[in-house]
């Protein structure tokens, strides 16, 4: 597995599979492994700020989310196998908890929507075992709270759907108290795989223009997609040798 470099955030070359197979290997041994889905809005917030960039560098497996990295990485010269989103690796991950019976559980969105994708996937994956589920809306001084229940419930895979950068703060820091092998942060893909916010049509999806039905659908987005055209920019003047980051050789 190649692992590139996109201004400063590791990114990995892998497929599915390979990713499917570190965390069996993972959860067969009890060792701890972080699976981060990069995308441009990440790497741009890790440039402006040194503390999460830190912070995302302590992942293990790092997938290319988002066609934003793999146009970086063409523009770059990095070759990527495939994208790689977190929706689809968090559901054949589960997939496969179902034929491993691997326990999972699911932490995060709103009331009641954890309960639904549960039972989405329970019915789409006959035997999955979701050893507990819990909202993402807790306070700071309820995070050790949380962290020893899901403790208790003893799972495999820790799929963590609150958002950037706050479900990376949480695995950070609780993922080996917790003892659970595979932690995955997922964003916001509980609400669409409970059917609450609709995902693109899959046409757009295999355009890579899954970004703009998001947009299209909530506006509010806008803001936080600012940082796309920003990205591209520096892509761009770091292939033109116009951009100088830390660490790079004198
Ligand atoms: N969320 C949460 N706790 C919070 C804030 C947000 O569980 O304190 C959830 C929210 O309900 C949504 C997800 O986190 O399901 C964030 O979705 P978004 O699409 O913004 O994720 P991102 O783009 O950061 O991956």
């Amino acid at each position: 597995m190649k692992r590139h470099d996109i201004l400063g955030t590791p990114v990995d070359a892998l497929t599915y599979e390979d990713a499917v197979e570190l965390a069996g290997e993972s959860i067969r041994q009890k060792k701890p492994l972080w699976i981060l889905a990069v995308n441009p809005e990440k790497i741009m917030k890790a440039l402006d700020d040194a503390r999460l960039k830190a912070v995302l560098s302590a992942a293990d497996v790092f997938i290319p989310d988002g066609v934003g990295i793999l146009w970086a990485g063409k523009i770059l010269g990095k070759r990527f196998q495939q994208r790689v989103t977190g929706v689809d690796l968090f559901l054949a991950l589960t997939e496969e908890a179902a034929r491993q019976n691997w326990r999972v559980y699911l932490l995060g969105a709103a009331r009641g929507v954890a309960e639904e994708v549960a039972r989405n996937l329970e019915q789409r994956f006959p035997g999955l075992v979701i050893a507990g589920v819990r909202d993402g809306y807790f306070t700071a001084n309820e995070e050790s709270a949380v962290a020893e229940t899901i403790r208790e419930a003893r799972p495999d895979l820790l799929f963590v759907g609150m958002g950037s950068p706050r479900q990376e703060h949480f695995i950070r820091t609780y993922q080996d108290k917790m003892g659970v092998p595979l932690c995955m942060g997922v964003g916001g893909s509980f609400d669409v795989l409970s059917g609450k916010k609709k995902r693109a049509p899959r046409w757009l999806q295999q355009l890579g223009l899954e970004w703009c039905y998001r947009l299209v659908t909530e506006p509010a987005r806008i803001l936080r997609m600012g940082a796309l055209p920003r990205f591209m920019l520096l892509v761009l003047r770091r292939k033109f040798g116009l951009l100088k980051l830390k660490g790079d050789k004198k």
